[in-house]
């Protein structure tokens, strides 16, 4: 029996044969409809779940990976090796007077029409960010002046032995597109978060203002994984790729898109060969002009 089969093997013995995948091809599941295929796909319903899949990984020393909804990822070609995770089917939103438990698979359009219906505010910013819970606040997802941290109250995460911890606002150190669970290779398994009341009307309205901004500035009707770089300190990412020129520069089916440079777009079955190379021609052209370095936001996985 090989390595691989005997870890199946081991993985049919705790989860719904339905929730295994061998070989899944990643392109399906990842916003750019990028990436080869992931050895061993699962998809856990339970924290119990999850703490079996994680000790079994450590026992038999196979890498995991984690997704949510593949909208801040570029996975490579040759796939994803060992186990990886995604969360779609842990996706409760559960809203109890001013406070939302959301599971990490609960999708962010899904999380803010809740808001919405029990007219809480506090989330709007993230109406039209195409990601789950667990992306948003893995990497402090932002928008139009809020970030995913401001109404966060705590989160359950567990870590690389499948132990749950329980940690506080502080505790997940937030910066900028950051929080302490890329150090430490915590999964998010819940957020919590505190709203305030306010109208149906005031709320939609908002929703509506931001939605209308980003059909209007960003390339909406392609795949892309959003914004490809961090905003490097007293730059926009955007402006400096626009003023080197490079707006509609294509390598295969990759091209820095011509209404928001800051976006790349899979204009034509891209490969993600073609979407890492374009982002070294970007980051090289905006060195050797305004002497920047750009430093990628998109995560790169495989
Ligand atoms: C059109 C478009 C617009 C966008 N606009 C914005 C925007 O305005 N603001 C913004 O901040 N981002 C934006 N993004 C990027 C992206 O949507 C966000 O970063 C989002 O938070 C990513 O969530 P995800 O579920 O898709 O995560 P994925 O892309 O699947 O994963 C991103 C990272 O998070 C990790 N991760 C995912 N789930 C978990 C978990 N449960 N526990 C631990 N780690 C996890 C993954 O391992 C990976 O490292 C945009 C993207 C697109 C395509």
């Amino acid at each position: 029996m090989s390595g691989s089969q005997k870890w199946i093997n081991r993985l049919q013995q705790i989860l719904p044969v339905e929730n295994i995948k061998v070989s899944e091809s990643i392109k399906n599941y990842t916003y750019t409809r990028l990436g080869g295929p992931a050895d061993i796909f699962l998809t856990p319903t339970n924290f119990d779940e999850m703490k079996v899949i994680l000790q079994t990984a450590k026992e038999c020393d196979i890498p995991v990976t984690i997704i949510g909804n593949g909208s801040n990822l570029i996975v490579k070609d040759g796939g994803i090796r060992g186990i990886t995770i995604s969360l779609m089917k842990m996706k409760a939103i559960k809203v109890v007077n001013q406070t939302l438990s959301l599971q990490a698979g609960a999708y962010l359009k899904h999380v803010t029409e809740a808001a919405l219906r029990n007219e809480l505010t506090g989330l709007e910013f993230a109406s039209g960010i195409p990601g789950t819970v667990g992306g948003a606040v893995y990497m402090n997802a932002g928008a139009y002046g809020g970030q995913i941290s401001d109404a966060l109250t705590n989160a359950w995460v567990m870590d690389g032995d499948g132990h749950l911890l329980l940690l506080s606002k502080q505790e997940l150190l937030f910066g900028y597109r950051n929080s302490i669970i890329s150090d430490k290779k915590f999964i998010v398994l819940e957020a919590e978060f505190q709203l305030e009341k306010s109208r149906y009307e005031v709320i939609k309205e908002k929703m509506e203002k931001y939605r209308l901004a980003r059909e209007k500035k960003q390339p909406l009707e392609y795949p892309s994984c959003g914004s490809v770089f961090k905003r490097p300190a007293g730059y926009f990412a955007g402006k400096l790729i626009q003023d080197s020129g490079l707006q509609g520069l294509r390598i295969g089916g990759a091209e820095v898109s011509v209404k928001h440079a800051g976006f790349i777009v899979n204009v034509d079955n891209a490969s993600s060969k073609d979407y890492t190379d374009l982002i070294k021609v970007i980051q090289e052209t905006v060195k050797q002009k305004f002497g920047v370095e750009l430093e990628t936001e998109v995560i790169i996985l495989g």
